[in-house]
């Protein structure tokens, strides 16, 4: 592809693995050229994720960036427009967790989850939206949330918090940007098996006194369709989000959870 590519243009942060990953992976199939984002540390994985993306024929680039960090979401979203063109899609994943009881959270940790998951969200919403309006309007932004934005689990109060902050913010923006023809929708996956569910289980099941791995066991034997999730079952979802078939749907933070939690 050629720097003259008219295909539509995404960014998808947090996506070196897990479900960013996934996600950029199907809005390549789907035709979209895609902008990889993580950390500065994740560098290798994102740098290996756009090759994949690559590799169904549309085009890729690397914007590193620490979402919690405003200069850096700034920087991330005009490097994005200045090698890809443009932006119609942002979708901000990247998130952290953290188990701990809220009697036991220090303050610090609450800060770190609230700055990456929910101002992250923010600073990716805006910087997006800012773009788009400039671009004259029109565009898709999507944020995760989680089934702990309706109902929390206990331990994860702070993530819990933040997701539950992530489904206002996403209204919020419905409300203001559709003037701009920008529509806003967040996914709320369920338990799905990345590192993230890894670092969970692990840290669950030794605040509850039970083996590593029975945790996410005990915690999936709530999921009617009877399985825990893949990424791809979340990035199918959000391919519809940032196509035009969701056109007329805006302000919902939906749930893809094989059917745990019900709005
Ligand atoms: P993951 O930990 O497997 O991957 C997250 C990626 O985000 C990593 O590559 C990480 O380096 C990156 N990241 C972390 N902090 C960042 C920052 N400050 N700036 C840029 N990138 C950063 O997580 P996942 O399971 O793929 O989750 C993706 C999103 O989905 C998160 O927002 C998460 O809260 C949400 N979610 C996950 C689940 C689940 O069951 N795994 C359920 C509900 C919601």
């Amino acid at each position: 592809m050629t720097a003259t590519s008219s295909n539509r243009v995404a960014l998808v942060t947090g996506a070196g693995r897990g479900i960013g990953k996934a996600i950029a992976l199907r809005l390549a199939a789907d035709g979209l050229d895609v902008a990889i984002n993580d950390i500065p540390a994740n560098k290798a994985i994102a740098e290996q994720t756009a090759e994949e993306v690559r590799a169904k024929g549309v085009r890729s680039t690397v914007a590193l960036a620490d979402v919690s960090r405003e200069t850096d979401v700034a920087g991330m979203v005009e490097a994005v427009a200045k090698d890809l063109g443009k932006l119609d899609v942002m979708v901000a994943n990247a998130g952290i967790a953290n188990v701990t009881s809220l009697l036991e959270v220090d303050v610090d940790t609450w800060d770190r989850i609230m700055s990456v998951n929910l101002r992250g969200a923010f600073l990716c919403y805006t910087a997006a939206a800012r773009q788009m309006i400039k671009q004259g309007g029109g565009g898709k932004i999507i944020g995760a949330a989680s089934i702990v934005a309706y109902r929390p689990f206990a331990l994860l109060g702070p993530y819990s918090a933040s997701k539950w902050g992530v489904r206002g913010l996403t209204q919020a923006a419905a409300m203001e940007w559709a003037k701009h023809k920008i529509t806003v929708n967040a996914y709320c996956p369920g338990i799905v098996g990345t590192d993230m569910w890894e670092l969970i289980d692990e840290k669950l099941a030794k605040e509850e006194g039970i083996p590593q791995g029975q945790a996410i066991k005990k915690y999936s034997e709530a999921i009617a369709l009877g399985r825990v999730s893949v990424p791809e079952d979340v990035a199918q979802f959000v391919s519809y989000l940032a196509s035009p078939d969701s056109d007329y749907m805006t302000g919902q933070s939906v749930m893809i959870d094989g059917g745990i939690q019900f709005s």
